[in-house]
């Protein structure tokens, strides 16, 4: 049959291996279905043939810059080209369009200055080493000679590099579109300037990433009519509170509170604060240095930021203040109150805290403690006063810090968007996409559970596009792919996001019903979707779900799933940090209208839902560029590249995906002169004077019995597997 005649004695194949996922090694024997290997690594294997893969001997030592340009388009071939390129800081590599990043954690400034963008601005797309420059300059002219708007999707998983590359790549484009500008700050500094005071705010040390994004991010650079940069809008996605009140060892909380308390003397005195390792929501963790990081300076390097995108002095004090409360409230622990169940400031210190808290907030101290230590509950047109225990007292606190907490933040961006300002006129931009990748830890939540929604969807776009672009490339060369297929995510969308029936809108549904818990909530999705193929409720589990993403089965545990959805803030809070008389702070509680009040509450999921909704809308108005960033090892350090680790980033980013799209077709193509050249030693006769390229390119393959392939007008088309059959064919020879 076909596929025997891809081994023979001799032939060099890859075949699975636990340790180091593919080994490589040479056909000893061929004994009916199974073949005895040899291995470089000195093992001795016996395999099915189905399960090894031919390797090419003659792809360059140091890898090709573009994987399709492999003579054999598969796992371990991919593999090996990235590694041997990761060996000698070839960190860039081209699948087709797709720019795969693999992070050295270790810095290359030579890559990266303005020598090098020079030398990318306006080359030819391929002739120069990979790069994210090179990515960026093919956006911009594109975008410049079609007038079509671009956008460039980052993405991998924490510590990937994404956000490393998305400022590379805003770098080249204040390059290519900046403006000088006569006084005051021009627009690309602004952009550029966005990024520290964003991570300031919201970027952490991780056990993934000493500076991970707790923050989706999309940025749109907006352009006039002569290619020169005219405006700009950040729009952010779910920043993760929680970490706000909770962090673990040794990880950190948010850099702005460690900075702070490492600012110039006279602002720890006026912003009331001390060493960090003093605040609850920094001491939890025995983290509070970060090697390499300098608080003091960032503290200083951050104002300096935060005043380019327009924040007076008078605003950023305001702003440290309110961080400085936060810090301040997370200290305040609560005992027992005068009456049955009820609650107080535990001791001095704790009283201490409260009065710091409320001078901070500019706000009533008396009303601070009763907003925290007392819920008025409102039952049929009635208001009642409860007292709150210790416990419920200390829950009301850390929901009081996270809404402050994320409502600054969301003043940051708007703020930021409206110094840079927006172009009315723009009709072309790029936008810059850095959100999260696929997670799958070992307890997954709600934010788990949205991050995965993201990349569902994304990867849906991904394989449209891949599909199309794989479409264009046959129509150019008129040739047939009526019959390639490609597999949709949309069940697994339709399961999350569906309107209704979907996990979102069951989730909304049990959030407004009284007294539902996770339980009943993990129990109507077990109902309804017991027959559904993505979905199945784990074997020895009463709350916990599983959804079958493209990327693999991700389990997650219900229980904190209806708080985390549930948007509001309490009441209390509302209106004590709305009177504040600080109008900064009262600026981010704005009076809630009594109608909106009433109708019920708002909720996480059916937001970000809507957000997504209108970023996808945005991405399919644009020609998007992929940069797909792997992070090689879990340690974080230079020069080591594990396999299996990258292998699963790479079926999670859907390169493996494409890779598969495109072997559903032709995925071997090559110019009738490199085929004569690798084969015609197959058949010597073809190679005569009068037969130009192209017929001594068909004799060739008509000696060797192929069928299916395509011939081009330039280029073979060959299916997968029989670039191996020919070359075992040369190898008998
Ligand atoms: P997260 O999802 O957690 O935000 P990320 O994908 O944005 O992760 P980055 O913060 O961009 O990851 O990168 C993590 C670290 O890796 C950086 O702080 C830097 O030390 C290193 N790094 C990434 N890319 C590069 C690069 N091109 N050159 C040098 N170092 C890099
Ligand atoms: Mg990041």
């Amino acid at each position: 049959s076909k596929t025997k005649s891809r081994f023979v004695v001799g032939s060099h194949v890859w075949i699975e291996d636990a340790d180091e996922a593919w080994m490589d090694g040479q056909v000893e024997e061929v004994n009916g279905e199974d073949l005895v290997i040899n291995c470089t690594n000195g093992k001795k294997a016996t395999v099915n043939l189905s399960t090894a893969f031919p390797k090419d001997t003659e792809s360059p030592r140091g890898g090709v810059e573009d994987m399709t340009r492999l003579a054999y388009l598969h796992e371990p071939g991919v593999l090996q080209n990235l590694k041997s390129r990761y060996a000698l800081n070839e960190i860039y590599t081209y699948t087709g369009n797709i720019l795969i990043a693999v992070n050295p954690f270790q810095r290359l400034p030579h890559l990266y200055n303005n020598h090098m963008m020079g030398i990318y601005k306006g080359a030819e797309f391929g002739e120069l080493s990979p790069h994210p420059f090179a990515i960026t300059d093919r956006a911009y002219r594109l975008m410049i000679n079609d007038r079509i708007s671009q956008a460039i999707l980052v993405s991998g998983e924490s510590g990937a590099g994404k956000t490393e590359s998305t400022k590379s790549l805003m770098q080249y484009l204040a390059f290519m579109g900046g403006k000088a500008k006569a006084e005051g700050r021009s627009v690309q500094e602004q952009i550029l300037e966005s990024n520290p005071v964003l991570e300031a705010f919201g970027n952490a040390k991780t056990v993934r990433n000493n500076n991970s994004s707790r923050f989706g991010k999309f940025v749109e650079i907006q352009f006039d009519q002569y290619g020169k940069i005219s405006g700009a809008a950040i729009r952010t996605y779910l920043l993760e509170r929680s970490r706000v009140c909770q962090i673990s060892d040794p990880e950190r909380n948010y850099h702005c509170f460690y900075m702070l308390c490492a600012s110039p003397p006279e602002d720890r005195d006026k912003f009331k604060v001390g060493e960090a390792k003093t605040f609850h929501y920094l001491n939890q963790s025995n983290c509070i240095d970060l090697n390499g990081f300098d608080d003091s300076k960032e503290y200083i390097e951050t104002r300096r930021a935060m005043g380019i995108v327009g924040m007076s002095n008078d605003e950023q004090d305001a702003i440290f203040k309110v961080v400085a409360a936060i810090l301040h409230l997370g200290n305040i622990e609560f005992g027992e109150g005068s009456e049955p169940d009820s609650s107080a400031p535990k001791d001095d210190k704790s009283k201490f805290h409260l009065k710091t808290a409320a001078e901070l907030f500019m706000c009533d101290a008396k009303g601070l403690e009763e907003s925290l230590c007392k819920r008025v509950m409102a039952t049929r047109g009635e208001s009642i006063t409860k007292n709150l225990d210790a416990k419920g007292a200390a829950l009301s606190r850390d929901a009081l810090s996270r809404i402050v907490y994320s409502r600054l933040f969301d003043w940051l961006v708007n703020k930021i968007n409206s110094s840079i300002g927006q172009d009315p006129d723009s009709k072309i931009l790029i936008g810059v996409l850095d959100i999260y990748g696929f997670e799958s830890f070992k307890t997954n939540s709600f934010e788990q559970f949205c991050i995965n929604l993201t990349n569902e969807k994304l990867q849906q776009h991904f394989n449209q596009h891949v599909f199309k672009m794989e479409q264009e490339e046959y129509t150019k060369e008129e040739i047939d792919w009526s019959y390639i297929q490609f597999v949709d995510n949309q069940e697994i969308l339709d399961l999350i996001e569906k309107k209704p029936g979907g996990i979102i809108a069951l989730l909304d549904e049990t959030c407004m019903l009284r007294n539902s818990t996770h339980e009943t909530f993990a129990e109507k999705l077990y109902q309804k979707y017991k027959d559904n193929p993505h979905f199945s409720k784990p074997k020895f589990s009463r709350s916990d779900f599983t959804v079958h993403h493209y990327a693999g089965n991700v389990t997650y545990q219900t229980d904190l799933f209806l708080d985390k959805n549930i948007d509001y803030a309490v009441n209390e809070h509302q209106i004590l940090l709305n009177a504040s008389k600080c109008p900064f702070v009262s600026s981010l509680f704005p009076p809630v209208e009594e109608a909106a009040k009433n109708t019920k509450f708002t909720s996480i999921g059916s937001s970000f839902k809507q957000q997504l909704q209108s970023l996808l809308e945005t991405l399919s108005a644009t020609e998007p560029h992929y940069i797909r960033c792997i992070k090689p090892n879990n340690v974080l350090k230079p020069a080591i590249f594990e396999n299996s680790n990258v292998l699963q980033q790479l079926r999670c980013g859907g390169v493996l995906e494409a890779i598969r799209i495109s072997c559903l077709g032709y995925p071997t193509r090559r110019t009738f002169y490199e085929f004569v050249n690798r084969f015609g030693i197959l058949h010597p006769k073809a190679l005569s004077k009068g037969n130009t390229e192209i017929t001594s390119t068909k004799m060739i393959l008509e000696k060797a019995n192929l069928v299916g392939y395509q011939i081009g007008k330039t280029k073979v088309f060959l299916r997968a597997g029989q670039m191996a059959e020919l070359d075992a064919l040369r190898t008998e020879v």
